[in-house]
């Protein structure tokens, strides 16, 4: 592979480096090098053309320094361990990589202000990666003990027994360090979460020093300051990596199907015991789940975020189909007019 990428051109002779991309910077990769260098980065044009490889936050990559270039060049990105996917909110069926090759999710919310209904989504796509997962519940200090433990009870029954949940507080200093444990050396982990749900404020404490802007980014608040800080891998001392993830204000479901199994195993235990194996739950006779919602020992709430989410997996994957399809057709289409030498032009096609 590298000497592929050498003979392309732009390189010299075992220029090639390896780094990880720490931050995207303005939207070029903010590469980050074994000796502490950071260089901003783009990506070789055979990345992007065809396949539309881009580098995310996370991703190992070879990089080629041009001589008379202010920037690196990406040749290669290394295969990736784990990916956060979610569906590209500008695009009908795309999907788009938040941040590759981390070993834990934390997905964080305000203890006075949980959304459940979004904290099932949050779990979906966090167990979607296979990494573990923690809920962090920020703001301690802003409920009182009864409202702390009613919302971990909560949370917790969502998130299931092999999810933790801690509770943190800027104001102790202790709920902080059992963050800081949950971080094993050498392991990255991906923080998600609304703005303002105290994300910064977190890294900050975990690494003791302002490495981040609390408070920076202000997200459709009509005017005001739109400063959107992107958020670079920060190493936590003795423990380690966390990287607070930006521009997750949408969150939809890309590939679900494992991570609803994951996030839901109440349902799926349920599940087991309907009479037929692709019982969708939604009447049909000897339905277990249907049956534990009749008598109330599956909440109905649950009962419906489980079928909306299910259904807008099915969504998209439909969305997929279609779209594969269609370029498919496509393909077919000016296949058959390029050996007839007629058709419209290869310039005149657009995806
Ligand atoms: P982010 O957008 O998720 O990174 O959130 P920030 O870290 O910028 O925090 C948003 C706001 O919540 C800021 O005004 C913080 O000062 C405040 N905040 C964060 N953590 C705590 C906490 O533990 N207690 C209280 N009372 N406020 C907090
Ligand atoms: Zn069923």
């Amino acid at each position: 592979m590298a000497e592929d990428l050498r003979s392309e051109g732009g390189a010299e002779e075992g220029a090639l480096r390896t780094g990880e991309v720490v931050k995207l910077d303005r939207g070029y990769p903010l590469v980050r090098f074994p000796d502490g260098e950071r260089l901003r980065c783009e990506h070789a044009t055979a990345l992007v053309k065809g396949h539309d490889q881009r580098a995310v936050i996370g991703d190992v990559v070879a990089v080629s320094v041009p001589a008379a270039h202010d920037k690196g060049v990406i040749e290669a990105i290394a295969p990736r361990t784990r990916e956060f996917v979610r569906k590209d909110p500008t695009e009908r069926a795309l999907p788009q990589v938040l941040a590759a090759n981390f070993e834990r999710v934390i997905v964080a919310q305000p203890v006075g202000e949980v959304n459940l209904r979004r904290l099932e989504r949050e779990l979906v796509l966090a167990f979607e990666t296979g990494a573990a997962v923690t809920v962090v519940l920020t703001k301690g200090d802003l409920a009182d003990e009864a409202a702390t433990a009613a919302v971990r009870e909560a949370v917790e029954s969502l998130a299931g027994p092999a999810t933790e949940v801690l509770v943190v507080s800027e104001a102790d200093p202790a709920s902080v360090e059992a963050v800081r444990r949950l971080l094993a050396p050498g392991t990255t982990t991906v923080l998600i979460g609304r703005s303002g749900v105290g994300k910064s404020s977190l890294v900050n404490m975990l690494v003791g020093t302002e490495v981040l802007e609390v408070g920076a980014v202000r997200e459709g608040d009509g005017k005001g300051r739109h400063t959107t800080v992107s958020r670079e891998i920060v190493a936590v001392p003795g423990a380690g990596r966390i990287v607070d993830m930006p521009g997750v204000r949408g969150l939809g479901l890309w590939d679900a199907e494992a991570g609803i199994e994951a996030a839901f195993p109440d349902v799926e235990s349920l599940a087991e015991e309907c009479r037929f194996r692709d019982c969708t739950h939604q009447g049909e006779p000897g339905c277990a789940v249907c049956a534990a919602v009749a008598a109330g020992a599956l909440p109905r709430t649950r009962y419906d975020s489980y079928q909306a989410l299910c259904r807008e997996a099915a969504d998209v994957r439909d969305r997929r189909e279609q779209a594969r399809r269609l370029n498919k057709d496509k393909a077919a289409y000016s296949k058959h007019y390029r050996k007839k030498g007629a058709g419209p032009s290869r310039g005149g096609r657009r995806r």
